[in-house]
Order: C-alpha cells, then structure tokens, then sequence
C-alpha cells in the first residue's frame, strides 16, 4: 500500500446512525464513514436486515441472492443510505422484528441471536475474502460482539482474507452461547478451546473477535489500559493483556453539525463561545421543561443517561442532599433500572422545583438540556469512551465525571495546578463513590459562584476539540499499518 489513499474499508456492525441505535457504537458506526472520507478511506458498513434499515435503503438499491447463510435463504441489499454506502442482510426470518435489536417481546435476548448473528458474520467474511461486484476491502473493521465471529471465519477460513481489526465498544457484552451454538454456525470443532472461541465452556463471539483480529482497539486509551485489570476486563482482560502490543485506544469524536449550539434547531436560542449570554435563554427553557426554579443561586446540573448501574447514578442519588445544600438544581433524562426510575421521580416529588425528571428516551430535549444546563454529570463506574460530556464540552456545560475510561482522557479536572495553567475545562472525581461525586458537586458549585472563572471554564470547554479529525486519522493510520503488516 503506498498511501492511505484509496483504502477500502468493511465496517461490519449492528448499529448505525441514523438507522438504529441502542448505544454509543451506532454514533461511532454512523459518523466514521464520512469522518474518513477526506483521507481517502471509503468505507462500506455492513449492517443486519432490521426493519428500519431495509426502510431507509434507497430504492434503486441492488439486491442479489445469496448461497446458504445459517438462518435460511437470504439477499443481499446494496446501496446508498442517507449518504452512506451500506450493504444491508435482507434474511427476513431472522431480521424482521420490530423494536430494539437484540430483544424479544418479553425483554429477553432472541434465543437465535447466535444465528442472526453469526449468519451476519459469515456473510461480512464472505463479502471480505471474495469481494463483492469488484469492490474488495483492504480492512474489514468489526464493532462489538455481534460482529466478532467475522474475524474466526476470516482466519480459519481456506482463503486469503484481508486483516481485520475489532473496535470494543462496551466489553459488558460479551455474545456468549452454549456451545451447541457453534455446529449450526459452521465452526471448526478444534477451534472450541480457551485459545480460540471458548469463553469458560462457551462460545463467546466478542472472544473470537479479540482472538482472531489481526488487531484490537476501543475507545478511549484509559479504558484499552483498563480492560487488561480485572476490575474492568469482565473476564477477557487476560485475553487482552496478552495482545497489548496491538490494541489501541482512539477517542470516539461527536458530529459536529448535529451538535452544533450555533445552529442546533432543537434548541431555545443559539449560542456560541463568543455569545455565552444567549446560553442563558436556553437555560430559562430548559428550567420551564423540567419545572425547576431557575432563579436559584447554584447551577443547574443535567443528566442525559441510560439509567443503570454502569452509570453509577445511584451514586448521584446519594449525593443529591449535598446538591441541594449548595442552591443546585438538577434535570435528569433518562431510562432504564426500576428502582433508578423511582429513586428519582421521588426525589423530583420530594423536591418540587430543584429536581425534574423525564423517563424516556428523548433525543430532541437531550439536545435542550446540553444546551441550557450549567454542567453535566457523569458519574460512571466504567465508561469506555462516553458522549454525553463531549456534548457538554461542545455547549460550555461544564461536564463533572468519574474519573475513568473516555471521560479520563476528555475533560480536564479544575485542580489547582490546571487552574493555574489556564486548561480546566469540568471537574473528575476519584475513586467512584458517592462522597467524591459529592466534593466534587461542591468544586464545581465553588467554581460556579465565581462568574469570571465559570465563564472562562465555558470558553475553554466550548474550544476543546470534539470532532472526529483527530481520530479519524489514527483509524487511517491503524488500517494502513495493518494493510502493509498483511501485506
Ligand atoms: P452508552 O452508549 O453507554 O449509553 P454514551 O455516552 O456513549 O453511553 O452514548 C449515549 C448516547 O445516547 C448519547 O448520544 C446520549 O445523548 C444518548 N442518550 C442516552 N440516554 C438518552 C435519553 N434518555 N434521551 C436521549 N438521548 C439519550
């Protein structure tokens, strides 16, 4: 390969923006394609035959038929989708259901997502060793689990296979199945063993995907160190320890123009670093939303979660008397765990006025509450990479998060020694617990009292760089040394 021109690149994954979306992956899979474009990279992602991605592929898509997958007879549907290249595993029998991806009716996994799945991941090898219409790619990137078992097939195959690298995305889903699982899906029963696609007497398709890809990476530099310990690694830290060499940490970038406070239509005004004041008008509206009293001394601290126990907001709950010893008030947006859910309607009923509460999932008011909140708070226990406080850097709310994983590496803690310096842009407590999430709501309410400091934080925040430039080109530059390693 003499330049990172002309790579050609199968993303493989499960989520794509604007499509579908449970998590994080699905920004990443959607946002890379045009990210990498102006480097020369052109990426074709992959994407299982759900309802909505079948809506939203053009109608002068190609669509070939394609040999025996697991599952049935299956097509294959190419062609552009809301600008990207996607190719689309029309296979009805396992695809066209309704509603969240992975989960039947009754909230519990599809018992043949190891068939859905793995007939994906035969048909992205597939695509891989043997191109398709002329079109072969010199990379097959896979994202999470559901594509891991690609990278299996790729090296067990008979065929010549380009490398692959595995972007772990949340390592908390793993794909793991009875063993049995293996014979339908046509794996080598000698591969069934903890150096290959075993996980403790499973078969773990994120374990394939760790073992076989020529390289790994996720999301954030502290989490890649973080999953070689036992505290994050949910049991693959071995795995992962034993290739260190190859696993990289690349940050996740935000869509610029989708979170653009200067012209963001989901918002109440727009605003920039050089207009901080119209800031406040958002802030008015947003107050109105949740019912909060706007006039109140303190800042206005926002959350925008899935409410588990990953995002350590049980934690919040137990610091919540200190917010509101401090003249705080507090948004949240989110859902998820029963006892989340109602630990915070009753905080918001025991305290009209301070705290608000929307259980939902609301894209447009996330946008409203980045844009008019003071700080947002992110308490996780583990974050491989996190959006939500990228966002906050992007609208000068100051994010507040644990100290771990992605929210480590983007926000600089308003310590002594970053203050002198001039680069806090938000707070960082360590370890996770209530009573540092708790001295840290106090720092930033310190920091919020003294107006010229808050506002120059805000500046700061609001210049911090939040695209994908940078971490798009260490994409690049993974797919190309990969490209020239193979080659
Ligand atoms: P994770 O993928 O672990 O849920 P991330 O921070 O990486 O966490 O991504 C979460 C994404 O989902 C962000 O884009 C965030 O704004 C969005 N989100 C989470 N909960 C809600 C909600 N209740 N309403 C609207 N958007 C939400």
């Amino acid at each position: 390969m003499d330049s990172e021109k002309s790579m050609k690149v199968l993303s493989v994954a499960s989520e794509c923006v604007p499509f579908v979306k449970t998590g994080g992956l699905a920004d990443v899979v959607g946002a890379l394609p045009g990210a990498l474009a102006p480097l020369g990279v052109e990426v074709r992602v992959l994407m299982p035959g759900y309802p909505a991605m079948k809506a939203a592929i053009s109608e002068d898509a190609k669509t070939q038929e394609l040999g025996r997958l697991p599952g049935g007879r299956a097509r294959l549907i190419s062609g552009p989708a809301n600008g990207t290249d996607v190719m689309v595993l029309d296979s009805p029998r396992l695809f066209d259901r309704p509603g969240n991806p992975y989960l039947g009716p009754d909230g519990k996994d599809w018992p043949d997502n190891h068939l859905r799945y793995g007939a994906f991941c035969r048909l992205a090898a597939q695509i891989a060793t043997e191109g398709l219409d002329g079109w072969q790619p010199d990379v097959v990137h896979l994202h999470d689990w559901q594509a891991g078992l690609t990278a299996a097939y790729l090296k067990l195959g008979r065929q010549p296979a380009p490398p692959s690298l595995i972007t772990i995305h949340n390592i908390a889903f793993q794909g793991l199945f009875p063993p049995e699982a293996a014979t339908p899906l046509g794996l080598p029963k000698a591969e069934f063993h903890p150096e290959g696609f075993e996980y403790f007497g499973q078969l773990g398709f994120l374990k394939a995907g760790l073992v076989y890809a020529d390289r790994i990476s996720t999301v954030s530099p502290t989490y890649a160190r973080e999953l070689m310990s036992a505290e994050f690694g949910m049991g693959l830290e071995g795995v992962i320890a034993a290739r260190r060499a190859e696993v990289h940490g690349i940050l996740n970038g935000i869509d610029l123009e989708v979170w653009n406070p200067e012209s963001d239509p989901q918002i109440a005004m727009g605003f920039s670093a050089k207009t901080p004041a119209r800031k406040a008008k958002n802030r008015v509206a947003l107050a109105q939303r949740f019912k909060l009293y706007a006039g109140g001394a303190g800042p206005l601290f926002c959350v925008v979660s899935r409410l588990t126990r990953q995002k350590g907001l049980d934690l919040l709950l137990e610091a919540l008397p200190r917010l509101l010893a401090r003249g705080a008030s507090l948004a949240v947006l989110g859902s998820g765990d029963a006892d989340l859910e109602t630990g915070f309607q009753a905080a918001a009923s025991d305290n009209p006025g301070r705290v608000g509460v929307v259980i939902g999932y609301d894209e447009p008011l996330s946008h409203l509450m980045q844009a008019g909140a003071d700080s947002i708070l992110v308490p996780s226990r583990f974050e491989p990479c996190g959006l939500t406080q990228l966002y906050g850097l992007r609208y000068g709310t100051l994010p507040l998060v644990a100290r771990t994983g992605g929210l480590a590496d983007t926000v600089i803690d308003a310590n002594e020694a970053a203050l002198q310096a001039g680069v806090a842009t938000g707070f960082q407590f360590s370890p996770i617990a209530a009573a540092p999430l708790a001295d840290a709501i106090d720092r930033a309410c310190d920091a919020f009292a003294d107006k010229k400091l808050w506002a120059a934080m805000v500046r700061r925040a609001m210049r911090h760089p939040v695209g994908w430039e940078t971490s798009a080109a260490a994409y690049a530059k993974t797919y190309a040394e990969l490209i020239e390693t193979a080659a």
